[in-house]
């Protein structure tokens, strides 16, 4: 249900758009899937994802000999599904059963890192595990103050120091306290100016160093956070911090405030980073774990 009310604006638009199409011309021609391809661009699917979702598809109706176009639709969402669950067996996230999970949180301002962090931590927390967060965007004015909200709101502690301090010592004392209280999970913001790019990625790069000199093995996971409303800008931060650091997952943001949903097709196709969560709006409860079935039901139920 949460997956079919965050997903209404993408249901709407696409799913109005290829009943429309369906009922405009009865008989599969080129000119159809033509048309299909169109929808799907403009769904923020990507053009290389649409071109190959496009080639499965005529050699599906092909091979079932599929002359009536409503027939096709079902196709459709078989297609959109397997497409997503290629990579299926990676969206979980990657947390240790027996250690300490250490999660870096990457993304630029203004995507939605803070509040992700602060569902993604209620979300643990209701799973029964100890979390606790550090204020690694010592950079952005009150992302310090805006994540200790968080903390408040979702009962865990968050290690901090003034704004402008180096992100690694803020870690390296975030490592140090989760560690004296034994946490399950230590979740660690950081800045997200791209502006300065080699910074940025000097910056990454320090902090990870710490927590992997800290805690072997770790960070454990590196998620990516964008913002789905940004469409095909979304792939290209993807790209960018990829670079700077081993992304090892993507929490895609406000997918509830967009119609072109389709992004997270485009996100799985063409990268080879798995979408782990979901922001299906702004409140505490409104992050999902990303599961393919559902997405897809989401968009055509
Ligand atoms: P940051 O600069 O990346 O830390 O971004 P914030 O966490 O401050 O979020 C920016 C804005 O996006 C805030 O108004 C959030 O409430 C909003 N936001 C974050 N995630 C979602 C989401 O999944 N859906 C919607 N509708 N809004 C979101």
């Amino acid at each position: 249900e949460k997956f079919k009310d965050g997903l209404t604006k993408t249901r709407d638009s696409f799913s109005g758009k290829v009943n429309d199409l369906v009922s405009r011309f009865r008989k599969v021609d080129e000119e159809f899937f033509e048309e299909l391809e169109e929808i799907l661009i403009s769904a923020d699917v990507g053009v290389m994802t649409v071109m190959d979702l496009i080639d499965d598809l005529k050699d599906e109706v092909r091979k079932r000999n599929i002359q009536d176009t409503k027939d096709v639709r079902p196709v459709i969402s078989e297609k959109l599904a397997e497409l997503l669950q290629e990579k299926e067996e990676d969206s979980n996230l990657n947390l240790q059963s027996n250690a300490m999970t250490v999660m870096l949180v990457v993304g630029v301002n203004g995507v939605g890192k803070t509040t992700t962090i602060g569902k993604l931590a209620n979300k643990l927390k209701n799973d029964g595990k100890s979390v606790l967060l550090a204020a690694g965007d010592t950079f952005r004015a009150g992302a310090i103050d805006q994540l200790e909200v968080w903390g408040e709101r979702v009962g865990c502690e968050v290690v901090k120091q003034q704004e402008g301090s180096d992100p690694a010592a803020v870690i390296f004392d975030a490592i140090q306290s989760a560690k004296s209280k034994n946490v399950d999970v230590l979740i660690c913001d950081t800045a997200g100016r791209l502006q300065n790019k080699v910074n940025l990625m000097k910056e990454l790069e320090k902090v990870k160093r710490v927590i992997e000199r800290e805690i072997p093995g770790a960070p454990h996971e590196v998620l990516l956070v964008l913002d789905a409303t940004t469409g095909q800008n979304a792939l290209s931060q993807a790209k960018t911090f990829s670079e700077a650091t081993n992304v090892t997952g993507i929490a895609l943001t406000k997918l509830d405030g967009t119609a072109k949903g389709g992004i997270v097709l485009a996100i799985r196709h063409e990268l080879d980073i798995p979408v782990k969560l979901i922001g299906l709006g702004e409140g505490i409860d409104d992050l999902q774990d990303f599961d393919a079935e559902q997405f897809v039901y989401g968009l055509f139920s």
